[in-house]
């Protein structure tokens, strides 16, 4: 009997193992495409290089109207009261990587303490501010995604250093009415530390009142603020996704 019973389990094995290949289970339907990483500072092969130094600002204009008014040199900085600036491309779902310092010499405190705004599409801020030991409302400090979500912890460095985000965005979608289809999502790494995790971007950001939602291309260039303190930024490059 048990010598049957073994023999059963045996054939079973082999049926196993001889019904399904491993073949099967192979997908060879996208060759990922070949990506060279940068070194150092330098951004991947694919990448769109927004502001890569050398006062080229030809990518950039005024989001009034015109030419950025920004001073564009190795960095590119808030020229306070020109406004704000914005891409001359638009973009959705991409991967974004900017790098911003906020003034060595410290000057004002929490929201006027070197402020300026990363915004996805031009609605959604990723708060650029400096919040190394100066306190603010905690959805409006460095990394929030301002007036929404609280960064997960406080990553900053000190006033005057060079600092990064990486962030991942998913643009929001639209039904044909104007309704959401489904929301914007996204991710921050800040200096290399996570501090947004997939977080559903509610609405458009305000400055007064609720988030907004508001029907708009699956593309529109990314801005950032001129909130009055010459902040700076580099090595700014995206990869659409
Ligand atoms: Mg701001």
């Amino acid at each position: 009997m048990k010598k049957i019973i073994a023999l059963i389990f045996c054939s079973g094995l082999l049926l196993n193992i001889h019904g399904q290949k491993p073949e099967e289970t192979e997908d060879w339907s996208r060759k990922p495409e070949v990506v060279t990483p940068g070194k150092g500072m330098l951004p991947p092969s694919d990448a769109i290089v927004l502001y890569g130094g050398a006062g080229d600002l030809d990518l950039w204009e005024s989001e009034q109207e015109g030419p950025a008014k920004w001073i564009a040199g190795d960095e590119l900085t808030v020229a306070a009261g020109t406004g704000g600036i914005k891409t001359k491309q638009s973009f959705g779902d991409m991967q974004v990587h900017v790098e911003w310092r906020s003034p060595a010499k410290v000057k004002g405190d929490g929201q006027d303490r070197g402020n300026s705004g990363f915004f996805l599409m031009g609605l959604y801020e990723v708060q650029v501010l400096d919040s190394y030991n100066s306190e603010t409302y905690y959805n409006g400090q460095a990394g929030s995604i301002y007036k929404q979500t609280i960064p997960l912890v406080n990553a900053c460095l000190p006033p005057g250093e060079w600092q990064t985000y990486d962030i991942i965005f998913k643009a929001p979608v639209f039904n044909e009415d104007g309704s959401k289809k489904s929301s914007a999502y996204v991710t921050v790494i800040h200096n290399g530390v996570l501090i947004q995790n997939h977080v559903e971007i509610l609405g458009t950001t305000e400055y007064k009142g609720a988030p907004k939602i508001m029907e708009h291309p699956a593309k529109l260039p990314i801005s950032l603020q001129d909130h009055g303190n010459p902040v700076s930024y580099r090595n700014i490059w995206v990869r659409e996704l």
